[in-house]
């Protein structure tokens, strides 16, 4: 977890004791080995995902882990080094809801400052109607929008995400969004 990382005090270069401190020409607080003179960044993370849709319904994941165990999300998770977006997100549906899709387009981008971590999320179609349940999953299940369990969601950038999709089905005009979300909980998965 992130927490882990800001305050991690052993070089994962060499193994000595960093510091705290700000390194010259930087602007901000960092652990520095001083041994090795190693500079340990920290920066935003990837979340990449999906809304997927099948007729008029959308693909939701009960989550089988913590955070959250048992409340509603969409397909998504840490990208991967070598992987772009698109795959990330493929990949994510495929772990998660065993299910192949086809994106459409970028649909919401969320800044979550607060915990250093960046969404990334593609609106795409089901491929075969098919879909199941990963490791990560304890039941994947299609919602037309009157079912969705407003109160029983994961995060609030899915509850964001559901929002956006049926009011701009509404209108019949799918825009890009970018938002800055508050959150308080760190996703994994
Ligand atoms: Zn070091």
């Amino acid at each position: 977890p992130l927490t882990m990382t800001i305050t991690m005090n052993f070089c994962g270069n060499c193994g000595q004791k960093t510091t705290t401190k700000i390194p010259l020409g930087d602007q901000q607080l960092r652990q520095v080995c001083s041994a090795c003179g190693s500079i340990h960044y920290v920066n935003p993370k990837v979340i990449c995902g999906a809304l997927v849709v099948w007729e008029n319904k959308v693909l939701l994941c009960r989550r089988a882990i913590e955070p959250r165990y048992g409340l509603w999300t969409l397909p998504a998770g840490y990208m991967e080094m070598f992987e772009t977006m698109e795959q990330g997100s493929a990949r994510e549906t495929r772990e998660e809801a065993e299910a192949e899709i086809e994106i459409e387009q970028l649909y919401c981008l969320y800044n979550i400052p607060r915990i250093g971590q960046i969404y990334v999320l593609f609106k795409a179609q089901l491929l075969n109607g098919q879909f199941g349940a990963g490791e990560e999953t304890i039941e994947s299940r299609l919602f037309s929008e009157d079912e969705i369990p407003w109160s029983e969601l994961a995060f609030p950038s899915v509850e964001r995400t559901l929002q956006h999709y049926f009011a701009d089905r509404k209108n019949n005009h799918f825009t890009t969004h970018l938002e800055t979300l508050g959150s308080r909980t760190d996703h994994t998965g």
